[in-house]
């Protein structure tokens, strides 16, 4: 399994923007075949990042921030996964914390989503994570293991390759995260693994699960090398190719010195 490193823009980034990121990580993203690299831009950026990410032919997939489950209907300002496939996409993210929080999101919508994008050929990535109170009170891993287990409810197991998992504890996310310490991270995957394989069996262990939650330039190296992280996924620190090649370095010196 290639090590994955994708980014979420959030709302970020103009189309003119967004077309210039993609060529500046298009130049450096040829040269670490080891990466399987993706891009979650604005809706609004999707169509002009598609076509340029397949003109310079980059080893890139990209992917929307959310879908609604239905395909077409009276839902005034979502986009269904059918308009999503016209752009070509290769991943949706689904169930991602600020979501859960701003936009009502539950483990319920979270599994109409995901079956919706499975359904339409996309790659699901399932976003996870627990907040503080439930961090402090020791309920993150049944959290966890409740989201993920929700989330895949009616997933078949043709399917689950399709399927990538990011553990994002809130509390680790954004401008006031508070970066994890890599052991808790190494713990919380363990138990996201074995979820996985309670409800699929050995082929829990193919599915792809990311970290992310201020991944930066001074801890990235700290998460690598443990069986169960199988990429990052990151934020503020990817949004300029200059830093997200800074990580792409880092990365490699720690898998080589693992
Ligand atoms: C995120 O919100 O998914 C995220 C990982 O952001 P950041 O790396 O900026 O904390």
């Amino acid at each position: 399994m290639k090590f994955y490193l994708g980014t979420n823009w959030k709302m970020h980034k103009t189309v003119a923007e967004a077309l210039a990121y993609t060529e500046g990580l298009a130049h450096y993203a040829k040269d670490y075949p080891q990466f399987q690299f993706f891009i979650i831009p604005s809706y609004t950026a999707l169509w002009q990042v598609r076509q340029k990410v397949d003109a310079l032919g980059a080893p890139i997939w990209v992917g929307a921030q959310n879908t609604h489950w239905e395909d077409q209907g009276a839902f005034t300002g979502e986009i269904s996964p059918v308009q999503l496939k016209e752009i070509g996409l290769d991943l949706v993210e689904i169930g991602h914390s600020e979501r859960r929080q701003y936009y009502n999101e539950t483990d319920f919508t979270v599994n109409l989503k995901t079956l919706a994008a499975l359904k339409h050929g996309f790659k699901a990535l399932v976003c996870v994570g627990e907040n503080m109170d439930e961090k402090e009170h020791g309920a993150s891993k049944s959290k966890i293991a409740t989201q993920v287990q929700i989330a895949l409810n009616g997933v078949k197991a043709e399917d689950l390759p399709r399927v990538m998992i990011a553990y994002e504890p809130v509390w680790a996310i954004g401008e006031k995260g508070i970066p994890a310490e890599a052991p808790y991270v190494f713990e919380i995957h363990e138990s996201i693994r074995k979820t996985l394989c309670e409800l699929y069996g050995e082929q829990g262990r193919e599915v792809p699960i990311f970290f992310g939650g201020s991944v930066n330039l001074q801890n990235c190296q700290s998460y690598c090398g443990h069986p169960d992280v199988n990429g990052l996924f990151i934020g503020r620190t990817a949004w300029q190719p200059d830093s997200f090649h800074q990580v792409m370095d880092l990365v490699t010196d720690a898998w080589k010195n693992k």
